[in-house]
């Protein structure tokens, strides 16, 4: 069979989504883009804002028109919480929901990096999200069933692993295992030379674990945790399990041992409760905190989440005004990063790409850097001196 995929939201999905083609072209398939006429169209779906719901039927509508013969088979966590409404759009043969998807699986972007899951589900139920219903409780394998698939992907090549979950903290817990040892295992891998922790939540993120990245071999001065609210009345509201002093605790321990640490937030904007005084205290806590830049989400009320029910709900039109004051103070804060930098000697990993003429790779504390292209630099570290010319302050493939 001719098939093509398409996958929508975390990068989660889009390691699954490669687990699966790869899977299917061992069984003899022919895997082609999203963009080619397929007998398959497998589309892997997101159903963390009503934005990305839309997205989902539009590919789905997509696939149809271009083949109105072809199978259409719906993965994911839209398929799993609205199978029925998937069901019925046209052209649709299957819906698979997120069963079947395994507990380990890695992709590939570039050959020089890897996104690996090593965590999925979640227990937590923050009363505006859907994943815990859509992906189910938090699960994982064992740190050395983890560790085995890890060498696999040494033996692929990737010098560079992003370890995603959906609550990558909580690895472990059902097998008696802790976060921490798995990070010292990895950290031992002979031919992966560099790691980032996608995401982890700031109460999961103890001062062992910073301390650990701070003096390890090959985990990078990267950190992605989640805000969502810098008022302490909202994170109440979405039944959050930390404080903003708790987060700032977090975010000044990295920075005391890490100085150069780039760490991004999620913030979700106009969540219920987020009144004009939240909101000056949202910015006003951001503005004081070392944060790089910011992930900014709207808050859209998601079907079967206790935030539904709940009061002090926020206008949509203002919900989007603060949004774009978030944006903008992202932005500020992005721009002073990078100018601390400046003149500043980091490894880069290079990638493959070649952009007209220019290779592009990340430094470990997560710029974009460009140089002339040269492909006996591909997949190699080079220390780079960080100039305004070899900034590129692209961080849209995050
Ligand atoms: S920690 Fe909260 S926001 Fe994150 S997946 Fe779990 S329930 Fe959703």
């Amino acid at each position: 069979m001719i098939i093509a995929a398409h996958t929508l939201g975390c990068k989660l999905n889009f390691a699954e989504t490669s687990d699966t083609l790869r899977r299917l072209a061992a069984e003899g398939n022919t895997i082609v883009s999203w963009g080619e006429k397929a007998d398959l169209y497998l589309i892997n779906t997101c159903t963390v804002t009503a934005v990305a719901e839309k997205k989902c039927r539009n590919a789905i509508r997509q696939a149809h028109r271009k083949n109105p013969d072809a199978q259409i088979v719906v993965m994911g966590c839209f398929a799993q919480s609205a199978a029925e409404e998937v069901a019925k759009l046209p052209g649709v043969t299957q819906v698979l929901g997120n069963e079947g998807k395994r507990l380990l699986s890695f992709s590939s972007d570039d050959r020089t990096r890897t996104f690996f899951k090593i965590q999925d589900g979640c227990d937590y139920f923050c009363t505006y999200c859907a994943i815990p219903y859509a992906r189910g409780r938090s699960r994982s394998a064992t740190i050395e069933e983890t560790l085995c698939m890890a060498r696999h992907i040494a033996e692929r090549g990737a010098k560079e692993v992003v370890l995603t979950g959906i609550n990558t903290g909580t690895f472990g817990l059902q097998n008696n295992e802790r976060f921490i040892d798995l990070l010292k295992e990895l950290d031992a891998i002979e031919g992966i030379l560099r790691y980032r922790i996608s995401s982890i939540e700031p109460n999961l993120l103890t001062d062992d674990i910073i301390d650990f990245v701070a003096l390890s071999r090959a985990f990078l001065p990267h950190f992605h945790i989640p805000l969502q609210a810098g008022s302490d009345h909202v994170l109440k509201m979405m039944h959050r399990r930390y404080d903003t002093a708790l987060y700032r605790q977090k975010i000044e321990y990295i920075k005391e041992k890490m100085p150069d640490a780039c760490i991004a937030a999620d913030v979700m904007a106009g969540f219920n409760g987020e009144s004009e005084d939240e909101f000056e205290k949202v910015l006003a806590f951001i503005e004081s905190i070392p944060i790089s830049y910011l992930h900014v989400f709207t808050y859209s009320d998601r079907p079967g989440t206790a935030a539904l029910q709940m009061p002090e709900k926020v206008p949509v039109n203002i919900r989007h005004e603060h949004t774009a004051r978030l944006l903008e103070l992202s932005n500020r804060k992005h721009q002073a990063f990078i100018n601390s930098q400046i003149g500043k000697i980091r490894p880069v990993l290079w990638e493959s790409s070649n952009h007209n003429g220019l290779m592009e790779g990340w430094t470990d504390n997560y710029i974009r850097i460009t140089r002339p292209y040269d492909s006996s630099r591909v997949n190699t570290i080079e220390e780079v001196e960080i100039e305004c010319s070899n900034i590129k302050t692209d961080i849209s493939s995050d």
